[in-house]
């Protein structure tokens, strides 16, 4: 493991609960990283000892920081919370193997609430530079907790080659709410996407939400190495 200190430039309150914030490294370098790679993140917990969680990258490359979308939940999510601007954390990576393929024709991101995290900076690099047709399909019970909403309506104006389909599945909606209120299964992603043919999907959530789904869409015939998962929580 390789540690280095990076420094909180600013965060982005998402919702009550959600967070993004934004590292740098104090000489203003950032590591060499690709869309869906995750980081570890540590820091001393209360009682001195050192805790570390992973988390996906949020932002793309070529953006002047690295930054992160993060649920507040528990132990150490708490003490991300009480960070300030300046403050350091120390981070390891990048890993992992949620990555985009080459090959692909179209791409179908499906995320469940925080689950956008890694796919902001995935639909960015599809969108802004392979110039493939993508869809992004996001969940969640309220409208809060869509993260990144104005951004992926922003993207997905007038243009041809992204589709922005959010859904909130809780009671609660804002006023002139025009969106889906399903959760996202094979029949809803039928109806809109018609054919499977040609799609890879990329699924970020829970374990159920992503397990679940995965499985529905090994049973309708996508083939597996066409369904990239990344699960946690
Ligand atoms: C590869 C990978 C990428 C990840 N990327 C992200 C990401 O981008 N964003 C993100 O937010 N998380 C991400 N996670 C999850 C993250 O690593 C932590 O597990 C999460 O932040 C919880 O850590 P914690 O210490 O705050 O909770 P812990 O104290 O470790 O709590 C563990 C579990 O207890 C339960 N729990 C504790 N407190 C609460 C509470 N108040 N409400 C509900 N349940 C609770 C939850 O089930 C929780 O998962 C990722 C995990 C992996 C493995």
């Amino acid at each position: 493991m390789n540690f280095q200190p990076y420094v909180l430039q600013d965060t982005v309150n998402e919702s009550d609960d959600v967070r993004t914030f934004r590292f740098a490294k104090g000489d203003g370098t950032l590591p060499a990283y690709k869309p869906g790679h995750f980081f570890l993140l540590r820091l001393k917990g209360e009682d001195g000892k050192m805790m570390q969680r992973s988390y996906s990258v949020a932002s793309h490359p070529e953006e002047p920081f690295l930054s992160f979308c993060i649920k507040l939940k528990g132990a150490f999510t708490h003490l991300l919370w009480k960070l300030k601007s300046g403050d350091t954390v120390e981070i390891d990576g990048p890993y992992g193997i949620f990555l985009l393929r080459q090959e692909d024709t179209e791409r179908v991101f499906i995320g469940g609430g925080v689950g956008i995290s890694a796919l902001r900076s995935m639909i960015l690099q599809t969108v802004k530079h392979d110039g493939k047709r993508a869809c992004l399909f996001h969940c969640a019970h309220e409208f809060p907790g869509l993260a990144y909403f104005q951004e992926m309506k922003s993207l997905s104006a007038g243009n041809p080659l992204f589709k922005f389909y959010p859904s909130i599945t809780g009671e609660e909606k804002p006023a002139g709410w025009n969106g889906m209120c399903d959760r996202i299964g094979v029949p809803l992603l039928k109806k809109i996407l018609g054919t499977f043919e040609d799609k890879t999907f990329y699924l970020c959530g829970s374990k159920g939400m992503v397990s679940g789904l995965t499985e529905a869409l090994i049973a309708d015939g996508v083939p597996k190495d066409r369904i990239k998962k990344d699960e946690w929580g």
